[in-house]
C-alpha cells in the first residue's frame, strides 16, 4: 500500500448518511463487510483517507505534539503541522462528493502548502479555535493526488469554524482533481482512484 494514504486511525467525523435514497450498488457497498487486500479496510472506511505528511517531508521525521510547533524553531512535523526550511504546511481535508450517494463525501486528509503569513495568523488563531478569522487563503495541495500526478494543485484553503480541519478546493481547472470534486466522483472513479493507492476493492466489489 502506498505510505501516503492510510485509512486515518481518527475518523474525520464528516461520514455521514443522511437518510436518503442510496444509489444501490453504492449503498450496497457502504454496508459491506468485504475487506480490502491490502489493508482489511471496508469500503466504507476508505471513504476517509489521511496522509500524515507532506509529500516532500522525509519519512523519518517523528510527528510530534502539535505543541512542538510553537516550543521549537526550524525543521518540524507535528499532527497537524509542518515546517520545512521556507516552507509551510497544515493538515486539511479535501472532500469530493459522491453524486449517487446524496450526501456521502470521499475525504482526504491531506497538507497544504500555504504563505509564512498565512502560516503564523493560523498558528496564532489555532489555539483559541478562531482560525474561521483568516477567511480563504491561497494554498497548494501538498500531497500528489492521484499519486501518479506530478501537477501541484493550486487551491483556496477555506477555514472551518470550532476547531474544524479547514478544507482544500481546488482551483486549477487542469488538474484531474477539479471536475472530480466539482462535479463529485462516479463510483468506478473513486475505486480507480482507490486502487491507484494500492486498495484492491475492484476486484472484490465486481466479484460480488
Ligand atoms: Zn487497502
Amino acid at each position: 500500500m502506498d505510505k501516503a494514504l492510510a485509512v486515518t486511525a481518527r475518523a474525520f467525523l464528516c461520514f455521514q448518511t443522511k437518510g436518503r435514497l442510496l444509489d444501490a450498488h453504492l449503498a450496497r457497498m457502504l454496508t459491506s463487510p468485504r475487506q480490502c487486500r491490502c489493508c482489511g479496510a471496508t469500503f466504507a472506511q476508505l471513504l476517509s483517507l489521511s496522509c500524515d505528511r507532506p509529500d516532500i517531508c522525509s519519512e523519518d521525521m517523528e510527528v510530534e505534539d502539535n505543541s512542538a510547533v510553537l516550543a521549537t524553531r526550524g525543521d518540524i512535523l507535528t499532527d497537524d503541522f509542518c515546517r520545512l526550511g521556507d516552507l509551510r504546511f497544515v493538515r486539511a481535508v479535501l472532500a469530493i462528493p459522491l453524486p449517487g450517494s446524496r450526501g456521502e463525501e470521499f475525504l482526504l486528509g491531506t497538507w497544504a502548502s500555504l504563505s509564512r503569513d498565512d502560516f503564523d495568523a493560523y498558528l496564532d488563531l489555532f489555539e483559541m479555535r478562531e482560525t474561521e478569522k483568516l477567511g480563504d487563503r491561497p494554498a497548494w495541495l501538498a500531497n500528489a493526488i492521484p499519486p501518479d500526478m506530478p501537477m501541484p494543485a493550486g487551491c483556496v484553503l477555506e477555514m472551518r469554524p470550532e476547531g474544524q480541519y479547514p478544507e482544500l478546493q481546488v482551483t486549477e481547472q487542469n488538474h484531474p482533481l477539479y471536475p472530480l470534486q466539482k462535479d463529485g466522483a462516479e463510483l468506478e472513479e473513486l475505486l480507480e482512484l482507490l486502487y491507484a493507492y494500492g486498495h484492491d476493492l475492484p476486484s472484490l466489489v465486481f466479484d460480488a
